[in-house]
């Protein structure tokens, strides 16, 4: 098996971590896994409970980490050729994609990346970030922090903050309409 980034460097067995097999590119360090392999560790990992909408949108971590020079080159699957198929993360300062091969369902991460979904709690659902599940959990999420951030840029930190905190408390009081209603009716004209 050659790397995606380099087709003419050989993959080279290793562990990427406890009971996970992965083929590692000796020129740039991503790590391949071969499907059989991914499930045989995950397993071992996942909540058969967790719903997507539960898992962590990264997009307000903020993580110190430079993309790999390669992470924008398009590649092949090592094992059977097709384009891989990326799926991006966004973090609150970098993105960066993952990929996935269509046809074999293997999966490519550039030097790094294993390691950042790991911290996010999202290395044991690889495969959930190419779903369409995903992409609206995190449009949803996204557009939230957005809004947060666009409040916050108006009243300030602490407004804001205080804000959140009494959006939330009437969300989950089964009479928070009432509060809502009282706020209008002090702003109305
Ligand atoms: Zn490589
Ligand atoms: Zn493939």
């Amino acid at each position: 098996m050659f790397c995606p980034k380099h087709p003419r460097e050989t993959l080279l067995a290793y562990q990427l971590v406890d009971g996970l097999n992965a083929h590692s590119c000796p020129t740039c360090s991503g790590s391949w896994l071969l499907s059989e392999d991914y499930q045989a560790w995950q397993a071992t990992q996942v909540d058969p409970a967790l719903r997507v909408d539960s898992l962590t949108v990264p997009i307000n971590h903020h993580i110190d980490y430079q993309p790999s020079r390669y992470d924008n080159r398009a590649g092949l699957c090592p094992s059977c050729g097709f384009y891989l198929v990326r799926g991006r993360i966004n973090l609150k300062k970098v993105s960066f994609f993952v990929e996935r091969c269509p046809g074999c369902k293997g999966m490519w991460c550039d030097d790094g990346e294993w390691e950042i979904l790991d911290r996010l709690g999202l290395s044991a659902y690889f495969p959930v970030l190419f779903t369409d599940e995903w992409q609206s959990h995190v449009r949803v999420a996204e557009a939230k922090f957005r809004e947060q951030l666009a409040t916050a840029e108006k009243l300030g930190p602490d407004i804001a903050e205080k804000l959140f905190e009494l959006a939330k408390l009437l969300e989950e009081h089964p009479n928070g309409d009432f509060g809502v209603a009282y706020l209008m009716r002090r702003f109305e004209k």
